[in-house]
């Protein structure tokens, strides 16, 4: 088939946002492409040559695209540099650059489908010396031949840029019309949830009719797309809703479909990309913890600090995308620790159809828990007041909150229900300001800390009865001249016992009466069960902690213990954010 088809209903899908119009205009796309060729066009009405999870992408530099251009139509760089920089869009000069032209090339041939995406698929995947010489011809020599109107997508693809507007379930639409009824759209739909491969989809409804789709089974190196999750504002509407239910910790991180085989691990993020090479550790985790051959289990991946247990912002992961001595550094200093929730497939047998005991069920029997994979903290809950303890536990332990999943539900790829409900705390503003807190004990370090100290126990001044309460454990924020002085430093006021003043639920290694003051910022103050500021003063048995705290580096020898932040501006301060929470919502 030539591309100039291809090139017409892009044209006409451009001129149209709506959804409708599409579809038809993409089922009369359809109708027309030889079966062999119709994977290829849908991976090209997605601007693509292979589905997502292959990690190939197109995303020429606009630069070299540039250079192309210019070299098929035999203008400067500069000229086609310029025409760009006028209109943002490499499509359109392209276009303009191509009607321009004054001499046609002799040898210019018609494109096809094939000849396109034979070359797309080069240029997206030559690597090397020579790789750049190599892709700046094979564009060149698309545009040679393309008609002005071809020359906009062609450009526009290489760059990674359709600007088509047409998104994936439009696609859906188009083939469940094309090769079946609309009744059967969401059979198209699951195969496409399963697979993740539009094109393949299409490529089966093509040769063997909706029910060729049977055959497109989960599989190990093809991610599946996410099952996702609706919100509800209280625990009891939560209970309401599931009866009795699972309950498992809601872990702020990155999530993370670990595809498991005995050569190979493979790690998908949630837009399916391969993230295998950002996280050795989650790897060589999953060796030690997994007792099966072959499965794909999904959890969420949270940076831990080695030296306090607790949690770390999930921003201390996020940057690894760099070199790889940079991820091996990176997986050193803030390893993650993968909290697995589900379990998909196991030794060839396809479990999304299972119910959600069998799935955690069969997670439980092949893990064994290291130090790199848990399970992610579950619990099975009917009354009220179990779910809300299991909620400020989660808390406390630094989660964002409870997912809620109901006990016999499949595995619903890609769709959003409540079958999963997730329940986050309700406030989530940022501590605006930073806080003055008290020293008032220590946490010996491990590792490279060993010798000085893991993480300072910190508290507010209660005014009230003149005592200390402890709000958070601080261990970020050191630099290694600080952090190695610290014992020295904090010496005079070391002592064996707790001192009078400071009333404590954790048991530091060394204690310290309330002397030195150290300026933190923190992110947000949460309500907690292991502190003792503010407790029972926004719940029964809790406290509040700072999630979150970072030393600035300012220690306040100008203040007197008693001068710190109070108990009460910290109740403030808490009051202020569930405020603002409010207003944003
Ligand atoms: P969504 O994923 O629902 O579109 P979002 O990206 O804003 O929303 P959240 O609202 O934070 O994310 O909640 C959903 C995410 O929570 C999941 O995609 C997953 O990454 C994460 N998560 C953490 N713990 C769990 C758990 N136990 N079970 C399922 N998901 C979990």
């Amino acid at each position: 088939m030539r591309y100039a088809t291809l090139a017409q209903a892009y044209g006409k899908l451009e001129a149209t946002t709506k959804r409708l119009e599409m579809t038809d205009i993409l089922v009369a796309l359809f109708r027309e492409v030889p079966k062999e060729e119709i994977d290829k066009v849908v991976y090209l009405t997605q601007g693509r040559v292979f589905p997502d999870y292959a990690g190939i992408e197109l995303g020429l530099a606009e630069k070299l695209a540039i250079r192309g251009i210019a070299r098929a139509t035999a203008r400067p760089d500069e000229a086609i540099g310029a025409a760009w920089k006028a209109s943002g869009d490499l499509g359109l000069v392209a276009e303009e650059q191509l009607r321009a032209r004054t001499q046609t090339t002799l040898s210019s041939e018609p494109l096809t489908i094939e000849t396109v995406y034979a070359s797309l698929k080069e240029i997206a995947t030559t690597a090397g010396t020579g790789s750049q010489e190599r892709k700046l011809q094979l564009l060149a020599d698309l545009l040679n031949d393309a008609t002005p109107e071809e020359a906009r997508y062609l450009a526009r693809t290489v760059v990674g840029k359709m600007r088509l507007g047409v998104a994936d379930m439009t696609i859906v639409d188009a083939l469940a019309a094309t090769h079946a009824t609309k009744e059967d759209r969401d059979r198209v739909e699951r195969a496409y949830n399963v697979s993740s491969d539009l094109g393949e989809v299409a490529a089966v409804l093509a040769r063997d009719g909706l029910d060729g789709l049977g055959a497109l089974h989960l599989g190990r190196g093809r991610p599946i797309r996410a099952m996702l999750a609706e919100r509800l504002e209280t625990l009891e509407e939560v209970l309401e809703r599931l009866g009795e239910c699972a309950l498992e910790y809601k872990y702020d991180g990155l999530r993370v479909q670990a595809h498991v085989g005995p050569d190979r691990i493979q790690l998908f993020s949630r837009q399916l990309e391969d993230i295998t090479g950002q996280f050795p550790e989650i790897v060589a985790g999953l060796r030690d913890a997994l007792r099966a051959k072959e499965a794909i289990v999904e959890g969420e991946a949270v940076p831990v600090d080695a030296n306090t247990g607790e949690f770390l912002p999930f921003q201390e992961v996020s940057r690894r995308r760099g070199r790889k001595t940079d991820v091996d550094r990176m997986a050193q200093d803030f390893p993650v620790t993968l909290f697995a929730f589900d379990c998909l497939l196991l030794e060839g047998e396809d479990l999304t159809t299972r119910g959600y005991r069998d799935r955690r069920g069969a997670l439980e029997r092949i893990l064994r828990e290291t130090d790199g994979v848990r399970l992610a903290t579950m619990r099975t809950v009917r009354e009220l007041l179990d779910a809300e303890s299991f909620f400020d536990e989660a808390l406390q332990k630094g989660c964002e909150g409870l997912m809620a999943k109901s006990l016999d539900s499949t595995y619903d790829a890609g769709a959003r229900g409540y079958q999963w409900i997730k329940f986050k705390k309700e406030y989530s503003a940022e501590m605006s300001d930073t806080i003055d807190l008290v020293v008032v004990g220590a946490f010996a370090g491990r590792g490279r800390r060993a010798g000085t100290y893991g993480a300072l126990l910190m508290a507010a001044y209660d005014a009230e009865t003149d005592v200390f309460r402890t709000t958070c454990k601080l261990g970020t924020g050191f630099d290694d001249a600080t952090l190695f002085g610290l014992p020295e430093r904090l010496r005079p006021h070391a002592r064996e016992e707790r001192h009078a003043r400071v009333e404590s639920k954790l048991t530091p290694d060394t204690w310290f009466e309330p002397a030195v003051v150290l300026e933190v910022r923190g992110a947000e103050l949460t309500v907690s069960p292991v502190h003792t500021c503010a407790r029972d003063a926004v719940r029964p048995g809790a406290g509040l902690a700072v999630r979150f705290p970072r030393f600035t580096g300012r220690w306040r020898d100008d203040k007197r213990p008693e001068d710190a932040t109070s108990q009460k501006e910290l109740l403030g301060m808490y009051a202020g954010q569930l405020k603002a929470v409010r207003k944003a919502a």
